[in-house]
């Protein structure tokens, strides 16, 4: 299914991202992670794409096709163009369409290193209108609730979504936030630019200290000091700090939840603990939601 249709089927929409092993392990190191997400029930699994500086080979469409073929839960291939020709998307989008994959999260990805080739696409967009014109594909878009770490220019970057909406998009997941009110200002901005799509929000439980600096190294967001204060205390108690990460996640999808948002996007880090302590809680709050809905 086009996972846009979920949008309008549900109030709440609840789904989990995961990445692809390492091209040196073989793929079957992910069917602990992807058994423990199964039983979770989310209404989709989005599948990254050569993220954190990993080669960019077939793994994504590989896991994707898992997700969807062998799980049977609906899945979102994420898909970079920066540094790609017209004619290797296209083969890749093929790829995805044998695979029965009907979604696709298009990414302009980050800028390459010197001397790398720039390739034919220079942002999103052109990925957006490139996918409209080869194949019947559903497009999510990423949004950035504190602004994109190239611009920090939050009006100049809903003004960009707005032409990702104008170019095809369907809705869109936010980067990982810590403090809701970044994510409730954006929501407004974007409100008064009378940009409609359906926004998901993005939420990462934090795990470790290192995974957070490389995170704000990486995006930029602001961290609240209730949240530096987690990691200062537990830092050196491993599983404190995972269990205090989850309980601060939770906090924020429950008030995002209970404001209104119509979706939470879960960066699992390839964790079913992570993933099961979330939805054990939550579960209960997201069915009464959207049965309300149903009624
Ligand atoms: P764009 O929408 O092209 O925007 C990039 C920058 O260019 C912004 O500053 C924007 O304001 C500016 N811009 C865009 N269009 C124009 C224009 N027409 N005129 C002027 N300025 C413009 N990366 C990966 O490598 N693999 C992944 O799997 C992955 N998954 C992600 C999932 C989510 C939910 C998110 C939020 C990010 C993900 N990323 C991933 C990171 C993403 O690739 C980077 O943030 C990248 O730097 C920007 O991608 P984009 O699609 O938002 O780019």
């Amino acid at each position: 299914m086009y996972i846009k249709q979920l949008f309008k089927e549900k109030e709440v929409v609840f789904s989990f991202e995961i990445f692809p092993p390492k091209p040196t392990s073989p793929i079957e190191v992910i069917y602990d992670t992807l058994e423990g997400l199964e039983d979770l029930n989310p209404d989709y699994i989005s599948v990254t794409y050569g993220a954190g500086g990993s080669v960019n080979d077939n793994r994504t469409c590989q896991l994707s096709s898992l997700v969807k073929n062998k799980y049977g839960i609906e899945a979102l291939a994420h898909l970079t163009c920066i540094g790609s020709t017209k004619k290797e998307t296209t083969r890749i989008l093929e790829n995805l369409k044998a695979n029965g994959i009907k979604n696709v999260l298009a990414l302009r990805g980050d800028i390459p290193e010197e001397n790398s080739s720039v390739g034919e696409f220079s942002n999103s967009q052109e990925l957006i209108k490139h996918i409209k014109q080869t194949k019947d594909f559903g497009i999510a878009v990423a949004c950035y609730p504190e602004g994109h770490i190239e611009s920090r220019n939050i009006d100049k970057d809903i003004e960009i979504l707005k032409l990702k909406e104008d170019a095809g998009a369907d809705y869109l997941i936010s980067q990982l936030f810590f403090d809701n009110n970044y994510f409730y200002n954006f929501l407004n901005k974007v409100e008064q630019k009378s940009i409609n799509l359906p926004i998901q929000a993005g939420i990462m439980p934090i795990t470790n200290r290192k995974q957070i600096e490389r995170i704000v190294s990486l995006c930029g967001v602001t961290l609240p000091s209730k949240f530096i204060k987690i990691i200062d205390k537990y830092e050196h108690d491993k599983d404190a700090l995972r269990d205090a990460g989850i309980a601060y996640a939770l906090e924020q999808i429950v008030d995002l939840v209970s404001t209104g948002v119509k979706g939470i996007h879960l960066y699992t880090m390839n964790s079913p603990y992570i993933a099961k302590s979330i939805t054990n809680c939550i579960g209960s709050i997201l069915n009464s939601i959207n049965k309300k809905q149903i009624v």
